[in-house]
């Protein structure tokens, strides 16, 4: 089969790899669509818990292709998605609930072969059915969705809350709508790209805020006049430290800040430690997913999430450069999806 194959950080081609054959529990999938995400680009550059050499893509979607003999739940035939991640089912964390944390993870296009292939083997456990009338580009954001189910979860918005959310691409947008649709009262997107804002306002229905390249703090400054006692939600879903570090002054007392996006592993930020005592602001991460594909898949099966728009580019396996320099660029695409 043809794979893009990273042989260490930075140095990568679509070359000739032996099709895996699936044994016992396994599923072989042929990939239709392969989503394009930051996390790709952090493992290009060696930024990440990857292994060497390594097939990368983590949000794919596709049909069955084979099954091993211990197989029930799918065919040949099948359309699904599959969760990317296995939990090993005995470590501590594991044992205690929470796979999230699981010390010996087992992550397809991260350290185990993944989706920027013809084909991908899955355990049948990892699979989760696609509905017909729902297309492979939107089946591979059911990942990008089941991180943000785990957002959801890690949140927990009331119904009424106010929400300020930093960033409006792909999982800022999933989350958006799950926020919309868990009763938020108000909810202000802020992003630089008017593409992404307008889909916040569809999707969404978000007030949207674009920064003025000229005056890049004056919406800072708006924003803290128009709601003076503050969000009950602040969220950062644009990875930009800078962004993270300003998020406590938005907080009404009480308040959750959230950091959502990745921000560069070896950057800081200043916190006053006063202000979340004096204000008792909550402050959350929200990391990946772990088993919410499930209902993910029933958000992006149902339409209760809308994927389809976020989808603006798809390349085969030899346009990888040009999806690389999109993603990184962050500008000019919303979604980029592989079709291998
Ligand atoms: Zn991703
Ligand atoms: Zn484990």
């Amino acid at each position: 089969m043809k794979a893009l194959v990273y042989s260490a950080p930075g140095q990568f081609a679509v070359s000739e790899t032996p099709t895996p054959q699936p044994r016992a529990t396994e599923v072989l999938m042929r990939v239709h669509a392969c989503g394009v995400c930051k996390t790709d680009l952090h493992i290009h550059q060696g930024h990440f818990f990857s292994a060497f050499p390594l097939i990368p893509g983590h949000e794919f979607a596709g049909e069955v292709a084979a099954v091993g003999p211990e197989v029930t739940r799918v065919r040949p035939g099948d359309r699904v998605v599959a969760d990317n991640e296995r939990q090993c089912g005995y470590c501590a964390y594991c044992r205690r609930g929470e796979p999230l944390f699981c010390e010996n993870l087992y992550a397809q296009g991260v350290n185990a072969p993944g989706g920027f292939a013809e084909y991908v083997l899955v355990d049948e456990r990892q699979v989760y059915p696609l509905d017909e009338q729902v297309s492979y580009l939107e089946g591979a954001l059911a990942e990008p969705t089941a991180c943000a189910v785990h957002g959801l979860d890690v949140i927990r918005p009331r119904v009424g809350d106010e929400v300020l959310l930093f960033g409006a691409g792909p999982t800022g947008l999933i989350l958006a709508q799950l926020l919309r649709r868990s009763g938020v009262s108000r909810l202000v997107v802020v992003d630089l790209s008017a593409k992404k804002l307008d889909l916040a306002a569809r999707l969404a229905g978000a007030e949207i805020v674009q920064p003025d390249p000229v005056h890049p703090t004056a919406h800072l400054d708006r924003l803290a006049a128009d709601m003076p006692a503050g969000f009950d939600i602040v969220i950062d879903a644009t990875g930009v430290s800078k962004v993270a570090a300003g998020l406590p002054q938005f907080a009404r007392y009480g308040g959750k800040i959230v950091f959502y996006g990745v921000c560069p592993e070896n950057e800081r930020i200043e916190i006053s430690p006063y202000e979340v005592f004096r204000r008792e602001l909550t402050i959350l991460g929200s990391f990946s997913q772990a088993l919410t594909f499930d209902r993910a898949t029933r958000l992006v099966n149902g339409g209760a999430v809308q994927v389809k728009e976020m989808v603006t580019h798809t390349f085969p396996l030899e346009g990888w450069g040009d999806a690389l320099r999109m993603v990184s660029d962050g500008r000019e695409s919303v979604k980029i999806v592989i079709t291998p």
